[in-house]
């Protein structure tokens, strides 16, 4: 439903929180973010029901980490349950995901065919797993994006973060919109440029296909055949 992801110069989770309630008005069911910890590792905090619920999960449970991911979701496959909460972490990445992989049922035998178990009832699951085999196969972090975009069918719009990657983010857009931000020193991502707006008026949008790198450097974006693409960074206009 709501997607933002950070790669921030300081901790992000109270970021991605704050930018996650400005894609409130679209409705949701539950609510959750990953970081990129210090230690390299991906930790991840979900809550069911409005967004104080997560923030109220963060005060006890604090997320450290200075990249991450946040959404909220509007369950299509599985109940609205913690368990079925994005961000889906898989071993050694975290994924979030707006729309639908038509695909899933498919996979999720070829999956489970293959050894690996499953825990939720989402079709997002499967991107996470499908991540999961492409990096375990050797493939670094964007082949294993593009090796799992590859495999899914549907309109969506997907990010992923990895273990011992502080400094990588990618997304994919094929049917749901995705807004790349640029800031100083940080790069953002938004499912609207709205959730973007506290932190910058730079904004890329990607185009059907696309795939995006992010440090925080910048964004390097390829198209659906895989080729490097300029976008235009735009000054949007937005009261933040
Ligand atoms: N199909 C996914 C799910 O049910 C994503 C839904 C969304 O766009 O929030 O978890």
């Amino acid at each position: 439903c709501g997607i933002v992801g950070v790669l921030g110069t300081h901790e992000v989770s109270p970021i991605i929180l704050e930018a996650l309630k400005r894609l409130e008005y679209r409705g949701y069911d539950s609510a959750g973010i990953a970081t990129v910890r210090g230690d390299g590792k991906l930790d991840r905090r979900r809550a069911v029901g409005k967004l104080v619920n997560l923030s109220d999960l963060l005060v006890h449970e604090p997320l450290s980490g200075k990249a991450g991911i946040g959404h909220t979701r509007w369950a299509t496959h599985g109940a609205p349950s913690v368990e079925n909460a994005h961000p889906h972490k898989a071993g050694p990445v975290a994924v979030v995901h707006n729309g639908i992989i038509e695909n899933y049922a498919e996979l999720r035998t070829e999956l489970a065919a293959a050894g690996y178990a499953f825990e939720t009832q989402t079709d997002t699951e499967t991107v996470a797993l499908l991540a999961q085999s492409f990096l375990e196969s050797g493939l670094p972090p964007r082949r294993a994006a593009e090796a799992t975009m590859a495999r899914l069918t549907g309109a969506f719009a997907l990010a992923f973060v990895f273990d011992n990657e502080p400094d990588l983010m990618i997304a994919a857009r094929r049917g749901s919109p995705l807004a790349i931000g640029y800031g100083d020193g940080e790069m953002y991502l938004g499912s609207d440029a709205i959730a973007l707006a506290p932190m910058t008026d730079r904004i890329t949008y990607l185009e059907e296909g696309d795939m995006a790198i992010l440090t925080r450097e910048g964004a390097t974006i390829h198209d659906g055949e895989g080729h490097e693409v300029a976008r235009a960074i735009k000054q949007i206009a937005i009261d933040p």
